[in-house]
């Protein structure tokens, strides 16, 4: 978190500077040219690469372990990005259920009119039932390593299984846990996406994404299926990602084609907030993780309040594959209902006072959602059940604050 990533030499700027430039200059145009025929690396464009991006892309990939990154304008981005890139019209691909919201709309209804399509699958059904939603025409699995808001802990391995059974890869979010709690690569996830937006940031000041590739899926074994990559790009003159680039393939076509045909790159100044972010990263999930844990069992303890979700509690559902992988814990996201069900949960939160109302979640700062009243408001009863939001849930999102601090403000709010 601290080191990696920018490595300045002799008289270089000790901390990674803003390169806020569109552009780059060369001596020759012989120069320029390898560049655009992907012969030579260097920078020529923003929107292609940049230095400051770059150096915040090779932390994570760090972080994860994986042998590339490109950072994204957000998590949205990301996701479509990690999924297009390997997928057109007439393809298909297999998702757990209990994913965040925007993804599932990406995923269920936009994509869908760019004529991918996906099939929902709960990430708790057998490997049997899952593998039954695998077609012919079917490029990925896709899941979040933690679901927001629901929850849910992905079987990493189950689904690495089930995946490499097919022929596909693996395609992990893995926003809430980061790689300081949990790294999917080591589970055998082949690709991994991040909203950096949350913890990565951290301040909640930057929108961000960022794909990550373990470089351990083999296209070539399974080129039939993936053309993109085994195939010559007409508009690269011919070239083929997997000779030129080996382990590299995935995220120089990202870069090459996705990057440069779609555009959604982040800001340097974006990315230098995020690196800022990540260099104590390592310091405050720990935090948000024993804060998490602390106001969990407060809440398990109090007669106020109906039920609560957090995997780091013994009796919640996915407390074993929580303690399997991530046994640092997990993340500062807890969710839970107040007796009473909406109108307490509502009276609760505006008597909040150092949690704040906000959409955001995962940031420094303890803040509080009820996503009936809100993310989820057009929704029924019947219909917010059906998306696993049941009317009563509170996403609580535990910040670095002093403990005892956020606790006091949830005493006062259930006695008001
Ligand atoms: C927020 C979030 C996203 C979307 O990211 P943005 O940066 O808001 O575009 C994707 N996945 C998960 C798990 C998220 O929490």
């Amino acid at each position: 978190c601290v080191q990696a990533g920018w490595s300045p030499t002799k008289g270089e700027p000790r901390v990674l500077p803003i390169y806020q430039s569109t552009t780059f200059k060369y001596d020759t145009s012989e120069q320029m040219a390898r560049l655009f025929d992907l012969e030579d690396t260097g920078f020529f464009y923003t929107r292609l690469q940049n230095p400051t991006n770059e150096a915040v892309a090779a932390k994570i990939a760090a972080l994860e372990g994986g042998v590339g990154a490109m950072l994204t304008s957000s998590g949205q981005a990301a996701n479509f990005y990690a999924l297009f890139n390997i997928c057109q019209a007439g393809d298909h691909f297999v998702c757990s259920s209990a994913i965040y919201g925007g993804t599932f709309n990406l995923f269920g209804v936009t994509m869908k009119k760019l004529g991918i399509d996906v099939t929902f699958v709960s990430p708790d059904a057998s490997e049997e039932e899952i593998i039954a939603a695998f077609r012919p025409n079917t490029k990925a699995l896709f899941g979040e390593t933690i679901s927001n808001p629901s929850l849910e802990v992905l079987d990493i391995e189950k689904f690495a299984r089930i995946a490499h059974s097919q022929g596909v890869p693996l395609i992990v979010d893995n926003t809430f846990p980061t790689p300081i709690n949990c790294r999917p690569f080591e589970w055998g996830a082949d690709i991994v996406v991040h909203s950096t937006t949350k913890y990565m940031d951290g301040h909640a000041t930057s929108v961000g994404g960022v794909i990550v590739d373990s470089g351990n899926f083999d296209w070539e074994a399974h080129a039939e299926k993936y053309p993109g990559l085994c195939t010559p790009d007409d508009s690269y003159h011919g070239l083929t990602y997997t000779k030129a680039f080996g382990k590299m393939a995935y995220m120089v076509k990202a870069t090459a084609q996705l990057m440069r045909d779609l555009g959604s790159i982040q800001s340097p100044q974006n990315a230098f907030l995020l690196n800022l972010g990540l260099e104590t990263l390592h310091l405050r999930m720990p935090r948000h993780c024993s804060n998490a844990q602390a106001v969990a069992e407060y809440l398990s303890g109090n007669d106020k309040v109906a039920w609560v979700n957090y995997c780091g509690l013994p009796g919640n559902k996915y407390h074993d594959l929580a303690m399997k992988y991530m046994p640092n814990g997990s993340c500062g996201v807890v969710s839970f209902g107040l007796k009473g069900g909406r109108d307490v949960a509502i009276r609760f939160m505006d008597n909040l006072k150092l949690a704040a109302i906000v959409t955001h979640v995962a940031d420094a700062r303890t803040c509080v959602l009820h996503p009936a009243s809100h993310t989820h408001r057009q929704l029924s009863d019947e219909q917010l059940l059906e998306a696993g939001v049941r009317p009563d849930l509170i996403r609580f999102s535990v910040g670095i604050e002093n403990v005892d601090d956020i606790i006091a403000d949830i005493r006062q709010a259930l006695e008001a």
